[in-house]
């Protein structure tokens, strides 16, 4: 069997071997062997691709903006792009929105179930708030602050601050555009091999990726039910509704949203689609992070969906740090299903406020684990329903995190994909 081209098969295997075996962990009470011997495997894998995204980011962005001719056209992609990315997010909010208000998940807690779970989980709450104070206690423009570094080295340093990477790149890519064309060139070619060193060790890197997301999966199983799998299952049980709200919300922008963008707005087919952007998806549910996920993304859309290196470059490591519809759609659920539980009623200018404080939280959630969560704290406070209530949700929110990374993921795609066909630069053989 050709390894490469069944990949996504391996790593099905490696997703659902890892299941079972959380869940075996779990009963069986195997916590410390597996955070001992299986976890470090997910370690291994996960800091192998976080390792890559900082170089990725920069060496793609700079020669992906400083290979177009001229900054006319980069304004042209770079209007499309953001104008769909905000497009796509507000869709996911609204079916996010409709979704939540008619079926209601909140009124169907119990009081019990309610007062259990803020009593379980209202430490974690307390850590959480604390993080989302320190990014509310800022001033209005502090964002746009925030983005621009003071130090390129320290920027470099950290992943979750991998807008001001972009940012920097999108100036030196630019700045390159501008001087002569002799002088640009040697630093061009010097990105332009770091580029495709990186994407050559992406490949290397995803010859354990069924490992990997085996040992990922293990871990986060073992992680969430702590050894206490009857714990778990009522934990579901009680917030089955408001997952299932979650999930559909996910799965109607997916397929509808999308899909009809794929279908009908480009000439690649969804089936193509899907079987090229597959491993992505996998390993951005086995992650929980579409920072950890971009090179996988890249290296399919340009080697299987046919996207050009050009649109690529520039589109994915964007999209990877500021465009998260399955994260905003997740952020209105939560925050209606929270009001909904507590006994808020939120109005239509309250549901109005939530897209747009949601689009704005999703350009700011950083593309780690559970970032999303600390946005949606800050949304919270802006509707008057108190932050505390996240204590409700937290005990599902890594499985969450998972579904929503992978929406975050092939919207990614979607719009590199759809942004291509529109310039002519998407191959179909
Ligand atoms: N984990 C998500 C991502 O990386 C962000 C979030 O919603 O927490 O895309």
């Amino acid at each position: 069997m050709n390894w490469s081209k069944n990949l996504h098969i391996w790593i099905i295997l490696g997703l659902v071997l890892g299941l079972g075996y959380g869940i075996l962990s779990a009963s069986m009470g195997w916590g410390q062997f597996t955070q001992n011997w299986i976890s470090p495997f997910g370690d291994i894998f996960l800091n192998a691709l976080f390792m890559i995204a900082v170089p990725l980011v920069l060496g793609s962005i700079i020669t992906g903006i400083a290979s177009l001719s001229d900054t006319r056209k980069l304004a042209r992609i770079g209007g499309k792009t953001i104008a769909i990315y905000i497009g796509t997010t507000v869709a996911a909010l609204v079916i996010g929105l409709i979704l939540v208000n008619t079926i209601r998940p909140g009124d169907t807690v119990p009081d019990e179930v309610r007062t259990q779970l803020q009593s379980d989980w209202g430490d974690s709450a307390e850590m959480r708030m604390e993080s989302a104070e320190s990014a509310e206690e800022r001033g209005p423009l502090q964002a746009f602050v925030d983005m621009v570094p003071r130090n390129i080295a320290s920027a470099a340093s950290n992943n979750r601050n991998m807008l001001q990477v972009v940012l920097i790149a999108v100036l030196f890519g630019i700045s390159l555009l501008l001087i002569p064309s002799d002088k640009a060139k040697p630093l061009l070619r010097v990105f332009d091999s770091l580029t495709a060193a990186v994407i050559k060790l992406v490949e290397i890197i995803m010859w354990i990726a069924p490992i990997g997301v085996f040992a990922l999966l293990a871990d986060t199983v073992s992680l969430i039910s702590q050894d206490n799998m009857s714990e778990l299952w009522s934990l579901l049980g009680a917030l089955g509704f408001y997952m299932l709200v979650v999930i559909l919300g996910l799965i109607v922008h997916v397929t509808i949203t999308y899909g009809s963008i794929i279908q009908f707005l480009t000439p690649l087919g969804i089936k193509k689609f899907i079987t090229g952007i597959a491993p992505a998806q996998l390993v951005a549910f086995s992650t929980s992070s579409s920072g950890a996920t971009l090179p996988v993304t890249m290296d399919r859309a340009e080697n299987k969906l046919g996207v050009s290196e050009e649109v690529s470059s520039f589109v994915l490591p964007l999209g990877a740090t500021i465009n998260m519809d399955g994260t905003a759609l997740y952020q209105a659920v939560a925050a209606v299903f929270i009001a909904q539980t507590l006994g808020i009623a939120l109005g239509f200018m309250d549901q109005l406020e939530i897209i747009l404080l949601a689009v704005l939280a999703s350009i700011g959630t950083a593309a780690v684990p559970s970032a999303g969560i600390i946005m949606l704290i800050i949304i919270l406070q802006s509707i008057g329903v108190p932050a505390t209530g996240i204590a409700l949700i937290l005990g599902v929110d890594r499985i969450l995190d998972m579904c929503r990374t992978v929406c975050n993921v092939t919207g990614d795609a979607t719009v590199a994909t759809v942004v291509a066909s529109s310039e002519g630069q998407l191959k179909t053989e």
